[in-house]
């Protein structure tokens, strides 16, 4: 599999994921990857894109600025 936008190489890493949101920023930390070396697109698998969707739509309700979780916990 290459970079989709490059057709670089990819690359297996542990990325912070962050999304925001109109009330909360929320971070999740040491999200495995696939990245591309070139262009540094990031490429999620299936099982990883449901936590992260679940993750996200648990914390959005906080209404704290910054949340910062940590991906292995919360899947755990
Ligand atoms: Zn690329």
């Amino acid at each position: 599999m290459n970079c989709f936008e490059c057709k670089g190489d990819l690359e297996e890493k542990t990325v912070n994921y962050m999304v925001d949101l109109d009330k909360t920023i929320i971070i999740i930390k040491g999200v495995l990857a696939k990245v591309c070396t070139q262009c540094g697109e990031q490429y999620f698998d299936d099982t990883t894109s449901e936590n992260i969707e679940k993750i996200v739509e648990q914390l959005k309700q906080l209404s704290t600025e910054v949340t910062i979780v940590n991906y292995k916990e919360e899947v755990a």
